[in-house]
């Protein structure tokens, strides 16, 4: 059986199938060299530049042209046949005929102008949406850098090794040595997201627990509690913090203060 080769467009003015083979041989998406990426970008731009010129300064005047031709002859030809039905001799018979066949041949011209113009306007749209394509990528892979240990290009991160490796996610993820250089990076295990974090801290509880910052912050928020033994665990008792009156910047104690009305005479807030 004969491999079936995928159906390959056609483009316009295309000398040795150049721009197609840019289109169908190149897959955008396994391209990380940002020079290269510029590069192809660069010719399809070029190319849709040269066909949006000639189809201004060629394809579209001469669909106008071909367009008031076929439209000359339409009212050639229908006045041709008015004559002839008036004037019902055989010379007028004729020219009738051939207005009418002149007519066909112009229309035919025209809706061939206009099926080129078509493949212009196709050709130009899918070479722009290769464009697009090349962007997102781009934009995509601004931050991209090699990883050091799988070697793809990705999102990495820096290793807490001494050599700073860069990683990605999935090699540094839940790792507490860097798997270039082996290095201990020296990390925490946090027992309550059992995630390895770069330090631990005090719950405050009488026990010495600790977690990993995020999740204290999160603990306080929710009970003030250890999660391992139930002691509380930011100490600050709460009447520290000032509680301000509704609706004014003075605090509750200093609302039941009574305070000098300036001519030595006491006033209170207190009703
Ligand atoms: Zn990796
Ligand atoms: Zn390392
Ligand atoms: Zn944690
Ligand atoms: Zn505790």
């Amino acid at each position: 059986m004969e491999p079936t080769t995928p159906y390959r467009k056609l483009f316009l003015h295309d000398k040795d199938n150049r721009v197609q083979n840019l289109y169908y041989d190149i897959e955008i998406k396994t391209i990380f060299i940002r020079t290269k990426l510029q590069n192809v970008k660069k010719k399809f731009w070029k190319y849709a530049k040269f066909l949006a010129k000639v189809y201004i300064e060629i394809i579209q005047p001469r669909m106008l042209e071909f367009g008031c031709i076929r439209d000359n002859a339409y009212c050639d030809w229908q006045r041709a046949k008015r004559k002839s039905y008036t004037n019902n001799s055989s010379e007028k018979k004729n020219e009738e005929i051939r207005m009418s066949s002149i007519y066909h041949e112009a229309d035919d011209e025209y809706e061939e102008m206009v099926l080129e113009s078509q493949l212009y306007d196709e050709n130009i749209r899918l070479v722009q949406d290769k464009i697009k394509e090349i962007n997102n990528h781009q934009k995509d892979i601004m931050y991209y850098k090699k990883c050091a240990h799988c070697e793809t290009m990705k999102n990495v991160t820096t290793a807490e090794c001494s050599l700073k490796h860069k990683l990605c996610y999935d090699c540094i993820h839940d790792k507490t040595e860097c798997p270039v250089c082996d290095e201990d990076m020296g990390l925490f295990h946090c027992d309550i997201c059992y995630r390895y974090k770069k330090e631990l801290v005090d719950t405050g509880c009488k026990n010495k627990h600790q977690t990993c910052k995020v999740c204290l912050v999160k603990i306080i928020r929710k009970n003030n509690l250890c999660p391992f033994c139930r002691d509380t665990c930011n100490k600050v008792p709460p009447s520290v913090v000032p509680i301000y009156v509704e609706g004014t910047h003075h605090t509750v104690e200093e609302m039941e203060q009574p305070y000098s009305d300036g001519r030595g005479r006491y006033m209170s807030y207190s009703r």
